[in-house]
């Protein structure tokens, strides 16, 4: 990922963060913050853009249109340039866990996933395997924060998936309700519903909005100039208001999900129908190949039944895949409400199986026989 080089090239949401980049100015922004976003909206990016406004060492400012002054970041200063490192965080996680490999087994164990570019900032992402925040992590964080900044003017912390967080959570606590004040903790989230409510109850939140598909469409014909007309339209759509989504999105990958996702279907529609189904999940199971093709499906099936709540509920101008509009109103006319419902549940229970760590093709075939017994209309 690139940083953009100034806060104007931040793409959408201009208010949020005029609003955050003002009390930062000010010192007064929430030393406990949650950045809320779907997918795609920026939150990792804004979040290093904030802590380079926070850390630069020139400290410069900009007057907004009503006045007030907002903070900047040069992009050119020793501790500019260390945080920008941050922004590959998937390399960065990755050479971790790849220096944790290279440790003897006793030190493995308590060796926790960290990214830190500059000695004052530390990234704390889901700790691969089990992609979960772990109370190592948190301890590690806790620790560091009971000393004063060496080289910027704050420690900030920014936990880049909070949701992940389980037990851990509780031992967060006590710092987020009182940070000491040269700490910044900044959360990120998807949605507020998978945080603890004691970890929402101790947060200011900064909320990235979805952008309109309108909008993202312009964005990608200046930016994406290989899409015509309606990839760009169906890219805004499938990407769901998330810019850094639609900049990413691939779409004939996911219409080749989107194709098997339909075949699922198409088999829960025949009930007692399994041969379609089982030739399919067989292509899903070996390796890691195998764990990216079943997210890309379950993404896919997501969508696909999301647009047939859509149509069902008369509201076809919001669905995302309108490129197979007859197909799913189809099936959307064929499937009772509760068929659809009790599939997005039966696959919410899948994901988070994966999220487990289970057998990824037991559960997706679980998943195949729930889908044909769910209560048809
Ligand atoms: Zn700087």
């Amino acid at each position: 990922m690139k940083l953009p080089k100034t806060f104007a090239e931040f793409v959408g949401n201009a208010h949020v963060v005029e609003g955050l980049r003002s009390a930062a100015a000010a010192g007064r922004l929430p030393r406990s913050l949650i950045v809320l976003g779907p997918r795609g909206a920026g939150k990792y990016t804004l979040a290093l853009m904030l802590t380079m406004a926070l850390e630069c060492e020139r400290q410069p400012r900009e007057p907004a249109a009503d006045g007030r002054e907002l903070a900047v970041f040069c992009g050119e200063c020793r501790n500019c340039k260390r945080i920008a490192e941050s922004a590959e965080l998937d390399a960065k996680v990755e050479e971790a866990v790849a220096a944790r490999e290279e440790m003897r087994e006793t030190d493995k164990k308590d060796t926790r996933v960290l990214v830190q570019t500059h000695p004052d900032v530390l990234i704390v992402p889901p700790d691969p395997p089990q992609l979960l925040i772990k109370l190592g992590q948190i301890r590690t964080m806790i620790g560091r924060a009971q000393y004063l900044p060496t080289e910027a003017p704050a420690k900030v912390f920014i936990i880049t998936s909070a949701a992940f967080m389980k037990e851990a959570a509780n031992s967060l606590l006590k710092l987020l309700e009182e940070p000491p004040n040269y700490v910044h903790l900044i959360l990120l989230a998807e949605n507020l519903g998978e945080l603890l409510p004691t970890i929402r109850s101790r947060c200011a939140v900064a909320h990235l909005g979805a952008l309109p598909v309108e909008e993202i469409a312009s964005l990608l014909a200046e930016r994406r100039p290989e899409m015509n007309k309606s990839e760009r339209e169906l890219t805004a759509r499938l990407s769901e208001g998330a810019f850094g989504r639609a900049m990413r999105f691939d779409l004939a990958e996911y219409a080749a999900a989107r194709n098997d996702a339909l075949t699922v279907l198409q088999g829960a529609e025949r009930a007692g129908d399994h041969t379609a189904l089982f030739k399919m999940t067989e292509t899903y199971r070996a390796g890691a190949e195998g764990q990216v093709k079943t997210v890309a499906l379950m993404g896919a099936l997501s969508s696909l039944l999301e647009d047939m709540l859509l149509l069902q509920a008369g509201a076809g101008e919001r669905m995302r895949n309108v490129d197979r509009r007859a197909e799913l109103q189809r099936m959307a006319d064929t499937f009772s409400f509760d068929w659809i419902e009790g599939a997005v549940r039966s696959m919410d229970a899948v994901q988070s199986g994966m999220r487990r760590n289970l057998l990824r093709s037991l559960s997706l075939d679980a998943l195949a026989v729930e889908l044909e017994g769910v209560g048809r209309s």
